[in-house]
C-alpha cells in the first residue's frame, strides 16, 4: 500500500513517464463510476482528483465551515474565484461562487441532498414531440430512454437508491433496491394538500439508504444533508460506493490534491498527457493511452479550452465552438408556509415526497417547461443558517420578538420547493475571463447567465402552484419566490460538452466519445442535452456506467 502526496491509500502505484491505460480527471458523480468501471475490468487507471479523500469520520455538523467558509467547495477565499455576467455584452464581476461545486473525492455527490428522479421518456425526445424552440438549441438526444434504462437500474442496485415504483415512475426493469424513506413532516403537509387539489404525490426517490444495503448503514435521520457529507455513510455518494471497489481492485491509483491544467496530444491528435499540479505546486504530467474528463459541466469545459494548440486553436474537441455553450441550471421556487401545530421539517433528508403531475407543462400556457415539487424545510433545515436569514413572514431581524419568531418558526415551517427545466441556450456559457486569475495563474471560470422567458414562466407557474398548495395544506402564513430576473448561479452545471451524432453542433457522440479526438471522452453532467426537470445527477451516473461499458467493449476491440 502506498499513500499519495495528501493520503490516499493505493494499493498500486504507477510510473508518470509510462502510459497508463486511462487517465480519469475527476472523481465526482461519474468520475468515480468510470475508474471503479475501468479498473475493474481489468485497465490500468490512474484518478487525478484536486481536492482531498474525506471520510466518513471527516464530515462534521459545522454549518460555520461549510456554508461560510466553505470547507468542501472551491471559492474565491482558496485562490479560485469565479466571474459572473448576465449577458456577453456585459463586463463580469468577480464573485465569490456563481457555480458551485465540491471539490473533494466523490466530488458533489458527497454533500448534495439525493434527490434522485430519473429522467423520463420525453426528456429524450421532447425536441421532436414538443418542437424545437427558435433561439434555442433545444434537441433530441441521440439516445432513448430505453437504452439508457438499464444503467438508471444498475445505478439503483450499484450505488444505493430508495423509493417506490408511483404513478409517474418511467418503465423500470427492477425494482428499487430499499424502501422509500418515512414520511417527514413537510411531506405530510404536501401530501394531504396535494391530494386535496386532485394531484398524486408518491415518495421521492433517493440516492440514501432507508434500510443497510451493501455493508452500509441506513440514515440515521440527521438533518444536516443538504451541503453536508453523510457522517454514517448512508447517503450514497461514489466517494462510498464505488471508489473503495476501485481502489480495491488494484488497478486504479487515486492521486488527490492534483489539479490538471491540460491535456496534450501527440502528432496525431490523440490526447496523451495529462498535466497538472500537485497541491505544493509541483508539475507533473501522466501519460495516457486514453483520457476520461469528468471534472463536470463547469471544469471540463475550462480544461478543454486551456488544452488549446495549433492542431486545436479553439480547444481541445471544440471544432464545432460549442465547448463551454448550452449551460443549463434549472429552475427552482420556493415557497414557506407557517403552521400552528410543529412540523419539525428539519429532521432527516431534505425531501421525501415529490408531485410530479406537470412534468410537462400544458403548450396551450404558451410557454415551454415543466417540473416537480417536494416537501423540505426552507434554508436546508439548518439552524444557524435559518437564524441568519431574513425573516420569512416580514418580522423584526433582531431584538426579542425576533427571537420568539425564530424559536416558532424553526419547527412550524415547511417548505414547497419547485424544480424545472432549463432551456439549452448558446448564449449562457462558461469561457475563460480575460482579466481574472486562478491561484494557479490559469484565467478563472467565467459564467455567462441568462434564464430564457420559457425558464422563467415555468418557475413561476411552480411558485404559484406551491402557493396553492400551501393554502391547501393549511398554512396560516406564507410567502415565497423564484428568480424572476434570472439565476445567479447554480449546483447543477450541465450541457456544456453536449452528446449528439451530428459533430458540427456537438462535442460528444452517443457514447460520450469526443468527436474530434478518438481516445478522449467527456463523462459528466457537461454531456447532457436537456436539463430534465432538475436533479441530474441520476442521469449523470446512469450515462458514467453507459460510457464506462462502451469505452471497456470499444478497449477490447482494440478501438481506443
Ligand atoms: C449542495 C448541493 C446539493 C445538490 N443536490 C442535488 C440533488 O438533490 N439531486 C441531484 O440530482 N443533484 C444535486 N446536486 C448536483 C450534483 O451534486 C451534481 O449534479 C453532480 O455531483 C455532478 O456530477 P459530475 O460528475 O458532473 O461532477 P462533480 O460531482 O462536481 O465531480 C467533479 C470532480 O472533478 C474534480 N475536478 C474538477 N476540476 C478538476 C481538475 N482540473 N483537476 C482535478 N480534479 C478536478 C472536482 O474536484 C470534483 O471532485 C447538488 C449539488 C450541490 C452542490
Ligand atoms: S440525513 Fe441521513 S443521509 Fe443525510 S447526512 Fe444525515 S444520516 Fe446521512
Amino acid at each position: 500500500m502506498a499513500e499519495s502526496t495528501s493520503g490516499a491509500v493505493n494499493a498500486v502505484t504507477f510510473p508518470t513517464r509510462t502510459a497508463v491505460d486511462f487517465v480519469i480527471v475527476g472523481s465526482g458523480a461519474a468520475g468515480g463510476i468510470v475508474a471503479k468501471e475501468l479498473s475493474t475490468a481489468g485497465f490500468s487507471v490512474v484518478l487525478l482528483e484536486q481536492g482531498p479523500h474525506l471520510q466518513a469520520a471527516d464530515f462534521k455538523h459545522d454549518e460555520w465551515g461549510y456554508d461560510v467558509n466553505h470547507d468542501l467547495t472551491w471559492n474565491a477565499r482558496k485562490g479560485h474565484p469565479q466571474t459572473f455576467r448576465k449577458s456577453e455584452n456585459e463586463r463580469a464581476v468577480p464573485v465569490e461562487q456563481a457555480l458551485g461545486y465540491a471539490h473533494n473525492v466523490g466530488g458533489s455527490s458527497v454533500h448534495f441532498s439525493g434527490n434522485f428522479w430519473r429522467f423520463r421518456p420525453i426528456d429524450f425526445m421532447e425536441a421532436s414531440v414538443r418542437g424545437t424552440i427558435a433561439g434555442t438549441n433545444f434537441a433530441d438526444w441521440p439516445i432513448t430512454y430505453d437504452e439508457l434504462e438499464p444503467y438508471y437500474t444498475k445505478v439503483d442496485w450499484e450505488i444505493g437508491v430508495s423509493g417506490l415504483q408511483g404513478p409517474w415512475d418511467p418503465p423500470r426493469s427492477r425494482e428499487y433496491p430499499c424502501p422509500p424513506m418515512p414520511i417527514k413532516g413537510s411531506d405530510v403537509l404536501l401530501e394531504r394538500a396535494a391530494r386535496q387539489l386532485g394531484l398524486n404525490p408518491y415518495p421521492a426517490p433517493v440516492a440514501i439508504l432507508s434500510q443497510p444495503y451493501n455493508g452500509r448503514p441506513a440514515c440515521i435521520h440527521c438533518g444536516f444533508c443538504n451541503g453536508f457529507g453523510c457522517e454514517v455513510n448512508a447517503k450514497s455518494s461514489s466517494m462510498i460506493a464505488m471508489i473503495p471497489l476501485a481502489l480495491a481492485s488494484g488497478n486504479c491509483e487515486l492521486r488527490t490534491g492534483c489539479t490538471v491544467s491540460k491535456v496534450n496530444t501527440d502528432e496525431s491528435g490523440r490526447a496523451n498527457e495529462v498535466v497538472y499540479w500537485e497541491a505544493d505546486g509541483t508539475i507533473q504530467a501522466q501519460l495516457a493511452k486514453a483520457v476520461v474528463l469528468c471534472a463536470n459541466g463547469a471544469e471540463t469545459p475550462r480544461l478543454l479550452l486551456l488544452s488549446e494548440s495549433d492542431r486545436f486553436p479553439d480547444g481541445l474537441a471544440n471544432s464545432s465552438g460549442m465547448v463551454g455553450k448550452n449551460l443549463m441550471f434549472n429552475g427552482y421556487s420556493s415557497v414557506a408556509g407557517l403552521f400552528a401545530e410543529p412540523v419539525n421539517a428539519y429532521k432527516s433528508i431534505p425531501a421525501t415526497r415529490v408531485v410530479h403531475d406537470y412534468y410537462q407543462l400544458d403548450p396551450a400556457l404558451g410557454f415551454y417547461g415543466g417540473g416537480g415539487i417536494d416537501g423540505r424545510h426552507p434554508t436546508r433545515g439548518t439552524p444557524m443558517e435559518f437564524a441568519l436569514g431574513s425573516s420569512w413572514f416580514g418580522g423584526p431581524t433582531w431584538g426579542s420578538e425576533y427571537k420568539r419568531n425564530l424559536q416558532m418558526e424553526f419547527s412550524h415551517i415547511a417548505a414547497f420547493d419547485g424544480h424545472t427545466t432549463s432551456l439549452p441556450l448558446a448564449s449562457n456559457n462558461v469561457t475563460l475571463d480575460p482579466d481574472l486569475q486562478d491561484r494557479w495563474g490559469r484565467p478563472a471560470l467565467r459564467c455567462t447567465y441568462m434564464d430564457h422567458p420559457d425558464d422563467i414562466a415555468t418557475m413561476k407557474f411552480f411558485y404559484e402552484l406551491s402557493m396553492e398548495l400551501m393554502s391547501a395544506a393549511g398554512a396560516i402564513k406564507q410567502a415565497g419566490f423564484y428568480p424572476q430576473n434570472g439565476q445567479n448561479g447554480n449546483v447543477h452545471l450541465l450541457g456544456t460538452c453536449r452528446m449528439g451524432n451530428d459533430p458540427a453542433t456537438s462535442v460528444v457522440d452517443k457514447f460520450n466519445r469526443a468527436h474530434d479526438v478518438p481516445n478522449l471522452f467527456m463523462v459528466d453532467g457537461s454531456s447532457l442535452v436537456t436539463s430534465g426537470r432538475g436533479q441530474p445527477t441520476m442521469t449523470i451516473m446512469a450515462l458514467a456506467f453507459r460510457a464506462a461499458d462502451n469505452i471497456i467493449q470499444a478497449a477490447r476491440r482494440g478501438e481506443i
